[in-house]
């Protein structure tokens, strides 16, 4: 019989941490928790495989499930020495949460206190000697259930959530403030208000029988997979919508039972920085959820726990290192402490920013906790990119008002309007994608995910380093300064005021996540501490500890990877940054870019009408790109450089406007109707596809001829000086080997010539762009003459999919919102398609000529699942902008880490990594790869 239901506690459990794709990272972790003999509530996980069965089949159950679930609640009352809806001693209460593959904060439901009806809440008073606790339970129970379970929740911002009506006329009418201040008989009436309005509202009584509670609360939990902001967050973080969410039922423990109790959620590093040392917040008298939503101001625990409960903080620090120990990796922990006894609720890998991750990994490293294999592996490739965004520091800011100090939630820095609606921000960013936005709020939650999403930075007024701005800003490597009391924020009047001076929506603040403080108007940033050491040579590496730490997971990547970086650069400055960021190489200098420093030159050579004219004009440019190659060698000393000819319509060099035209036709000395003609005969419909890349050269050779002479003579020039030089010239958008043999004639006629004159050769090669599926096809065909391929996979995707590179912002984020595609195709290879013809065109080539060299020079050579596509098939280099070097550099390494891995698991298991199944044959290999 499947088996559904999986339990845990002191007495017996079924699963652990290995088995997160089935009982979700809560359920895996909790399991694996009371394995090692940690203090953790018993319950049970209901597997993700019942959701997959659940949406599959009209949201119906396993048959076998009922009886799984009855005999798990009956462990959880052995193991606890409770019964579920016991009338004369104290009733056992669960809990029903959540709980996916990979952990989705806050995205999904819960509903706490599962177990009370109007008999078991008088037994809860009795047996708790507390009245009002065992009241507060309840009324938070049918609150709770009414929004989750019944789908009485609000959906609009304008909506009047009658739960919370209900309990603002209450205490009005009670005069107290405080949720705290009602008094048993307020909490008693309210119960019955609240399943008054129930009644009312879905025209059902509010459940008794605590099974039915139970079922209800499962349905729900399972429901909420589908919610708008689940199903955003997995967009966000690919997370595949089949995998499903596990449902952990547990039997409840309370926080807020007096002051001998309290709850919290703690890291055991610093989440923004990764410094060592357990950083959290805790509440005293309180239940889990009021941490995290902000609600009340949390205590840090590292500055009071110690004080306020010091053997609950020794025992608590000591199951953190534990648990630290045990996962390797820094833990996000949530306990409850019960009348002096500590729960463990909840252990995870810690959501962290790309500067902690990379300290916490290298620490850990050299703590002897991981090797730098491990440490490589689980940075996520895109976050070292943070540790190189500008900060706010030196001379930016001078004269800048700091108006307001919180906690340094998520670093970086940020300048942005104010917006306090996080739909607005969001329509704000739909009209201008480069909007600089602060969100400004009293406390997150999940609901304003897609307004962080767009906002540079985040600033809330409550809530403390693990509140959900915090974590989430974390996550999203955005600039978050959270629990900031001096601000005082009003939605109704979209103002927020500090002191007597107040700001309006869209005035202009400035956050830093480094240090907490919060500015007036703008501040201007400085570069990151490792480009200071790398660019700027303002710091020695030796005062830069974060330096030291990204320098050591760089090396360690290079060690590693298989496939060589290099930089897409077009001028010496971007050649010195890019090597010292580890290029490689030069992947590709766009030729086109030189020309915008000699634009009139160069115009005057697009205007020109006979060969003889664009040859004169041609002099002075020749000159000029010989100058500009010149500074690219010296600075790249011996490495290769690839140059792309021209390759843009010329139509884009033009002046449009009649004033900039009759300032041209002066200079040129003709008249500015030829101009304004000439211009007209060079505009095209679609001039993607028209007279662009290898066509220019083919109907103007004397370009080409141009082009080539200035790289050969500047090669010659260098090499003179003492210094190598390997320059690859790369023919843009061929198609066809026609293509490229007419101009390899031309630029190798023109080497031999100034080689010949010189009397020096250096080592040069002629190769083209793959960009068009007719290259690809007929790779064989091109690789007889190319030397090398450069994957050009801007038009690659462009051509392949038909998609224009330069359009498709109308519709990417419809296509993105409906999963039509995963990813945006021109920032992440598209590998079942342009992927596919890159693995044709590698076979095809190969096959003709097998040392061909193999590259990427796309925007997708910076982007690391593309790099590890580049590395599956057997790419010799990846190019990219020179910031994204480190990017690719430890995308690389994790690349070649995970083939070694699944190579060493397929020596010892004979078959693949995904199911370690030995035999291959279709009817066993679970996964169906047969590999
Ligand atoms: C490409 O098409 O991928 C490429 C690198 O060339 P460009 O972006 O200049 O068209
Ligand atoms: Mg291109």
């Amino acid at each position: 019989m499947a088996k559904y239901v999986y339990s845990f506690g002191k007495d017996s459990t079924d699963g652990d941490a290995t088995m997160k794709n089935l009982l979700g990272g809560k359920g895996a972790n909790l399991a694996e928790m009371a394995k090692i003999g940690l203090p953790v509530p018993s319950g049970f996980t209901i597997t993700t495989e019942v959701c997959t069965y659940f949406y599959a089949n009209g949201h119906q159950y396993p048959p076998e499930l009922e009886a799984q679930v009855n005999d798990a609640m009956v462990a959880i009352e052995k193991t606890m020495g409770k019964k579920f809806g016991d009338h004369k001693d104290m009733p056992l209460l669960v809990s029903c949460r959540s709980g996916a593959r990979e952990s989705m904060p806050g995205m999904m439901d819960t509903v706490l206190n599962i177990g009370l009806n109007d008999r078991t809440v008088e037994v809860l008073a009795k047996e708790s000697q507390d009245e009002r606790f065992a009241w507060d339970c309840y009324r938070r129970f049918v609150q709770m259930y009414g929004d989750v379970v019944l789908d009485m929740k609000p959906k609009t911002k304008t909506d009047i959530d009658p739960f919370e009506e209900l309990l603002e006329a209450k205490k009005h009418k009670a005069g107290v403030k405080e949720d705290s201040e009602l008094k048993p008989a307020h909490l008693k009436e309210l119960v019955k208000e609240f399943k008054a309005a129930v009644k009312k509202q879905t025209g059902k009584d509010f459940p008794d029988d605590p099974m039915e509670q139970v079922w209800g609360a499962v349905g729900a939990v399972f429901g909420s997979w589908m919610n708008d902001r689940a199903i955003v967050y997995r967009r966000m973080y690919g997370i595949p919508h089949e995998w499903g969410t596990a449902v952990n039922v547990q039997a409840m423990v309370f926080g807020n039972m007096g002051d001998t109790c309290a709850t919290g959620v703690a890291l055991t590093r610093n989440g923004a920085t990764g410094e060592k040392g357990i950083t959290g917040d805790y509440l005293v008298n309180a239940q889990g959820e009021d941490v995290v939503a902000g609600i009340r101001m949390p205590k840090r625990i590292e500055e009071s726990l110690n004080k306020d409960m010091p053997t609950s903080w020794e025992e608590f620090s000591k199951v953190a290192m534990i648990l630290e120990n045990h996962y390797k990796d820094v833990q996000d922990i949530e306990f409850t402490i019960e009348k002096q006894k500590l729960w463990m609720l909840q252990t995870r890998n810690a959501k962290r920013t790309g500067f902690a991750a990379v300290r916490a990994a290298v620490d850990m490293v050299n703590e002897g906790l991981i090797t730098p294999e491990q440490a490589i592996a689980r940075i996520p490739a895109n976050d070292v990119t943070q540790l190189l965004q500008p900060v706010f520091g030196g001379a930016g800011l001078k004269g800048k008002k700091e108006i307001a100090k919180g906690i340094n939630a998520g670093p970086g820095a940020a300048t942005g309007q104010i917006y306090f609606q996080p739909d607005e921000a969001e329509a704000v960013w739909q009209k201008k994608n480069d909007a600089e936005i602060i969100l400004v709020r009293l406390e997150t939650t999940p609901e304003d995910l897609r307004g962080m999403k767009v906002a540079k930075g985040i600033l809330t007024s409550r809530g403390g380093a693990a509140s959900h701005a915090a974590l989430v800003s974390r996550q999203m490597g955005k600039a978050c300064v959270c629990g900031c009391e001096a601000i005082n924020i009003d939605y109704k009047t979209e103002t927020m005021t500090i002191g007597d001076k107040t700001f309006k929506k869209g005035d202009w603040i400035s956050v830093d996540g480094f240090t907490g403080k919060v500015y007036e108007g703008k501040v201007p940033t400085s570069p990151s501490e490792v480009l200071q050491v790398l660019f700027e040579k303002s710091l020695k590496p030796k005062d830069a500890p974060l330096y030291q730490c990204f320098q050591q997971l760089m090396s360690w990547s290079d060690r590693f990877r298989k496939l060589d970086v290099r930089a897409n650069a077009d001028n010496p400055k971007e050649s010195n940054e890019a090597i010292a960021l580890g290029a490689q190489g030069i992947g590709l200098t766009r030729t086109e870019h030189m020309f915008f420093d000699h634009i009139d030159d160069f115009r005057k050579m697009i205007l020109s009408e006979t060969i003889a004219d664009r040859e004169k004009a041609l002099a002075p440019l020749l000159k000029h790109q010989q100058t500009d190659f010149e500074g690219i060698f010296r600075a790249m000393s011996g490495r290769p450089v690839t140059i792309r000819l021209l390759d843009p319509p010329l139509h884009e060099f033009v002046p449009h406007e009649e004033k900039d035209q009759a300032e041209l036709a002066k200079k040129m000395g003709i008249k500015p109707a030829d101009v304004s003609r000439r211009v007209k005969e060079l505009h095209e419909f679609n001039p993607m596809l028209g007279h662009r890349g290898c066509r220019l050269g083919i109907v103007y050779p004397e370009i080409t001829r141009m082009q080539a002479t200035a790289i050969c003579q500047a090669a010659v020039a260098v090499m003179k000086e003492g210094i190598d030089c390997h320059p690859e010239i790369m023919i843009p958008l061929i198609g066809n080997i026609t293509e490229f043999r007419n101009q390899e004639k031309i630029i190798r006629e023109a080497a031999t010539a100034v080689f010949k004159k010189a009397g020096v050769t250096p080592d040069y090669l002629v190769g083209t762009m793959i960009e068009l599926p007719r290259a690809c096809v007929t790779a064989d065909k091109i690789a007889e003459g190319a030397e090398f391929f450069s994957f050009g996979t801007n038009d690659l995707t462009q051509t392949g999919l038909g998609i224009s590179r330069d359009d498709y912002g109308t519709f990417i984020n419809e296509y993105r919102e409906m999963d039509i595609f995963s990813d945006d195709p021109f920032q992440t290879l598209d590998q079942d398609g342009v992927g596919g013809l890159m693995k044709i065109a590698v076979e095809k080539g190969r096959s003709a000529r097998s040392d061909i060299k193999l590259g990427i020079c796309g925007e997708h050579g910076g982007d690391p699942a593309s790099v590890k596509f580049c590395h599956k098939i057997g790419l010799s280099y990846v190019s990219c902008s020179p910031l994204r070097l480190p990017v690719a550099r430890l995308a690389a390494a994790q690349a070649a880490i995970t083939e070694k891995k699944e190579k060493a698991a397929k020596k010892t298991s004979g078959g693949c990594e995904c199911c370690k199944d030995g035999c291959k044959c279709c009817c066993c290999c679970k996964c169906g790869c047969r590999g």
